[in-house]
């Protein structure tokens, strides 16, 4: 079994771009700008932002923190996306999710505008992936594709499973395994919490991606012997011997899994860097206007 290092790739990617960056200011052409909009004080999306602020300054782009209070009115937080997509010294920018309640997710995402949709959700960038036209892919998926093609891990022709249908993971994953690109063409199967016998598909499967958001969920006796195993689940146990009094473990039951697998991401240090190592890719593609001219 190969452990595949995500923290190693994305610090990696990391130093790729930040390369490219020092070409194009060394070309005069202005500093990559991400900008960032955190509603509320959820500790796990405050995290979420302040590494991907870190990362930006780690690769020399500029970034900008936006905070709202939790209680912000939707007409509020619609005024900064219309002045952000107005901001040409702006690149590119995000709203961390989930927002309150209050707020209709849907409107804000469709409110960016697609050329500065470096998370690729709104429905014109989602539109592009599927049609194989150039897009922001969105950073999970994008960051578990860059991992298996690092790895060298054969893809095409092979067997993928895919557990969770979300329009963040689960979703645009399957639709990306199953591109006609050396680096996908899978067949693919797209489990949920209404498939029946999950079980039975994952024991077909030759590539699992697990994005359920249930700690230890996949079993040793889901995996196949020889499977490649990713797993993009981030979930929060109780655990006093932490001084946090908790620890993150992933969707899969590494200990159990790992032994039968071929490769295997773990949680953490597994697919949660390469999000972020992926946003900073979909910035600069946007400063370079690769996307979108
Ligand atoms: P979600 O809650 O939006 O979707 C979960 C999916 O799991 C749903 O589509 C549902 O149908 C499926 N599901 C639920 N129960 C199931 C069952 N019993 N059998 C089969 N399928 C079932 O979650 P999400 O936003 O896609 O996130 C999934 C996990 O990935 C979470 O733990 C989240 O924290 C994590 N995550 C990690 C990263 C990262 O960078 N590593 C990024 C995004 C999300």
């Amino acid at each position: 079994m190969q452990l595949i290092d995500g923290k190693k790739i994305s610090l990696e990617l990391q130093a790729e771009i930040s390369i490219e960056v020092q070409k194009l200011k060394a070309g005069g052409k202005k500093t990559p700008h991400l900008a960032a909009v955190l509603v509320g004080d959820d500790p796990a999306s405050r995290a979420y932002v302040r590494n991907k602020v870190k990362a930006c300054e780690n690769v020399g782009f500029k970034s900008t923190l936006i905070e709202f209070e939790v209680y912000v009115s939707e007409q509020k937080l619609l005024a900064k996306i219309d002045e952000l997509n107005n901001d040409a010294d702006i690149d590119g920018y995000i709203v961390q999710l989930p927002l309150p309640r209050h707020i209709s997710e849907q409107k804000i995402i469709e409110a960016i505008k697609p050329s500065k949709d470096v998370d690729g959700f709104h429905p014109i960038n989602v539109g592009r992936l599927v049609l194989n036209l150039p897009t922001y892919v969105s950073a999970t998926p994008f960051g578990i594709v860059q991992l298996l093609e690092r790895y060298r891990i054969e893809t095409e022709g092979k067997h993928c499973v895919v557990i969770g249908r979300s329009h963040i993971v689960g979703s645009p994953m399957s639709i990306l395994m199953a591109k006609n690109t050396t680096l996908a063409n899978c067949t693919v199967t797209l489990c949920h919490s209404r498939t029946l016998d999950l079980k039975e598909h994952t024991l077909k499967a030759d590539i699992i991606i697990a994005a359920i958001g249930k700690p230890d969920f996949v079993t040793a006796d889901m995996v196949k012997p020889g499977a490649v195993v990713i797993d993009v689940g981030i979930n929060r146990v109780d655990d006093l011997s932490q001084t946090k009094g908790y620890r993150l473990v992933g969707d899969v039951k590494f200990d159990e899994v790992a032994p039968k697998c071929s490769y295997i991401t773990p949680v953490p240090g597994g697919v949660g860097p390469m999000t972020i190592a992926s946003l900073i890719k979909n910035t600069l593609l946007a400063a370079k206007k690769e996307i979108y001219a």
